[in-house]
């Protein structure tokens, strides 16, 4: 597979970007986020990077470092975002919390917290889009997850655009690497000799995401590929039935699904 191919005919197919867009890239300091904004400046796009700062010590520390290099030495603006800050505490101690009080899992407060201070800060860098690094190996997990937890309906926004269009006031989530196999981002990062972390984060552990991965482990990209693809054809079906509707969140202002937002939902106690 060839990464750069693959992401820019997913750009054009799927209408994800023009070249006046201003394309902001949520980067984690990972293989994925760091391939992404490096092919999308490639083919030409107007990309600056978001990273949020979740205070993980020396894993956090040494991802802002890696990034500014990378940003700098590829004319990138970057904006680091401490979430301390922004939320006046910090990941470990949310995620506490919230698993003691609900029983929540890491990642899945982890990724909440992070998607709505992503949507807030590409809002203020005035972002037509906003870029993750998810690829085909989470797309495929994600159908799987949603199909074991009898909830299909759960995959209802899968899409390369999140939603599938435009929602007038917020920045379009879009994943350029849709249909790009982890396997194949690990080796086009590896030969441009990307200076990055190329661990998986290290909160990261006895998660059903990380159960689903383990058990997917014996597929082929090309199976994966196939999962992925059939299921986009449900999707249209799926939406037509839902009823659901992308509506603003009541207290926050952000888009959500119900009228309130998970992140409400989940932080109004801590
Ligand atoms: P993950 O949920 O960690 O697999 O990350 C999925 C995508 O979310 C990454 O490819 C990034 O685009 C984005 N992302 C994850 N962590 C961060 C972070 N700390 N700051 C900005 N974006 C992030
Ligand atoms: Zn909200």
């Amino acid at each position: 597979m060839d990464v750069e191919k693959t992401v820019s005919e997913t750009i054009k197919k799927y209408k994800l970007a023009k070249k006046s867009d201003n394309v902001v890239v949520a980067l984690s300091g990972g293989k994925d986020s760091t391939s992404v904004i490096y092919i999308m400046k490639k083919l030409g796009y107007d990309v600056q990077g978001l990273l949020i700062d979740l205070g993980l010590g020396e894993w956090s520390k040494i991802h802002n470092e890696k990034m500014k290099k990378f940003c700098g030495e590829n004319d990138i603006p970057l904006t680091i975002v401490d979430l301390k800050k922004e939320l006046g505490q910090g990941i470990c101690f949310i995620k506490a919390v919230l698993k003691k009080q609900k029983n929540l899992t890491g990642c899945t407060v982890c990724g909440i917290i992070k998607r709505w201070i992503l949507n807030k800060w590409a809002k203020k860098l005035g972002a037509d889009k906003l870029v993750t690094g998810h690829n085909l190996d989470d797309e495929a997990q994600n159908v799987l997850m949603n199909f074991l937890k009898g909830n299909v309906l759960l995959g209802v926004n899968s899409s390369p655009s999140t939603g599938g269009r435009e929602v007038r006031g917020f920045a379009q989530r879009i994943k350029p690497l849709f249909f790009c196999a982890e396997s194949e981002i690990m080796k086009y990062a590896r030969s441009k000799k990307f200076d990055i972390l190329y661990e998986k984060c290290p909160c990261a552990f006895g998660t059903y995401r990380v159960d689903t991965r383990e058990w997917m482990a014996g597929i082929s990209d090309l199976e994966k590929k196939k999962i992925v693809e059939n299921f986009q054809k449900l999707v249209p079906k799926l939406r037509a039935g839902s009823g659901r509707e992308l509506v603003v969140c009541k207290k926050c202002g952000e888009p959500s699904s119900s009228e309130l937002c998970n992140f409400c939902k989940i932080i109004s106690n801590i």
